[in-house]
């Protein structure tokens, strides 16, 4: 027997082999993580959620309260984000329809999620798809899943990369698009307006954002680490006094690193979440 996705020769019985369903594991992750983080550059006030004005063109985005708004960036880049999510959202959609008819004990499950908005069907699903594993190792169209899968966690991260540079930041105080920062970086950017603002403005929204965020003590310009996303957000002013500090602290056992997957499922280096340093650097402010 062989894996339906890679080719790999396999004897378990499943239709995919152990990498193949480790990285399953992880489009289902990224996925839903991806679809909510786009889907928050406009909500349209809309019911069902659909997109796109009148006539299935892309007529208007609107933001949380149903306001259009306009982007000043590059022509058509948001098209291409409603694009995306309305293709992950039909998939999935596809997916949950052909789990029921091949699973029909899924269908109580599945029909559940009938009511929930785009973003929460799709987290929900993936989730099921997630606790259901095993069901799934043995479907004939599994290999087809996670390709499907595959291509869809690329494209919607590829553009979280580009339209979701970073943490929520909150909305523009002119014209209520929401704003990200990149991390490492001193500025927001409102996308709609174009207006830029110190990131230190933002402050109680990113910080409370990006405490799950995990990186090195130290990074790059291009790729920051947590001494330069702590200086960019906060009164610090040394990145190498930052980074030194948490490399202390893990000696001592007083922060505890976690180690980090990337979305091939390979693990990576030792990180540590900005929220337990954050917390560290405060308790020894207080005590100076
Ligand atoms: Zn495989
Ligand atoms: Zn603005």
């Amino acid at each position: 027997m062989t894996c339906d996705y890679c080719g790999a020769s396999i004897d378990n019985g499943m239709a995919l082999c152990e990498t193949c369903r480790a990285a399953l594991m992880v489009r289902l992750e990224w996925v839903p993580v991806h679809f909510a983080n786009l889907s928050r550059l406009y909500t349209p006030g809309r019911p069902n959620g659909s997109f796109g004005g009148g006539g299935g063109g892309y007529g208007g985005l609107y933001d949380e309260d149903g306001n259009e708004i306009r982007f000043v960036r590059e022509g058509g880049g948001l098209a291409q984000v409603q694009n995306a999510l309305s293709l992950a959202h039909a998939d999935l959609t596809t997916w949950a329809r052909a789990l029921g008819d091949d699973r029909p004990q899924l269908i109580p499950a599945i029909d559940s999620l009938g009511g929930l908005g785009e973003s929460e069907f799709v987290t929900a699903f993936c989730w099921l798809l997630t606790t259901n594993a095993m069901t799934l190792m043995t479907l004939p169209w599994c290999g087809e899943l996670l390709g499907g899968l595959t291509r869809m966690e690329r494209r919607l991260g590829r553009l979280t990369d580009q339209w979701v540079p970073g943490w929520y930041a909150g909305r523009c105080r002119r014209c209520d698009t929401a704003c990200y920062v990149e991390p490492g970086v001193t500025w927001v950017t409102c996308p709609g307006c174009g207006i830029t603002t110190p990131a230190s403005d933002h402050l109680d929204i990113v910080l409370n954002e990006a405490r799950d965020w995990t990186a090195r003590p130290k990074g790059t310009a291009k790729n920051p680490g947590l001494a330069e996303a702590i200086v960019a957000l906060t009164g610090e002013s040394s990145v190498e006094r930052v980074g030194n500090l948490i490399r202390q602290w893990s000696k001592r056992g007083q922060l505890i690193a976690c180690v980090y997957v990337d979305r091939d499922g390979d693990p990576n280096q030792k990180r540590y979440r900005l929220g337990d340093v954050l917390d560290l650097l405060g308790r020894k402010e207080r005590a100076a």
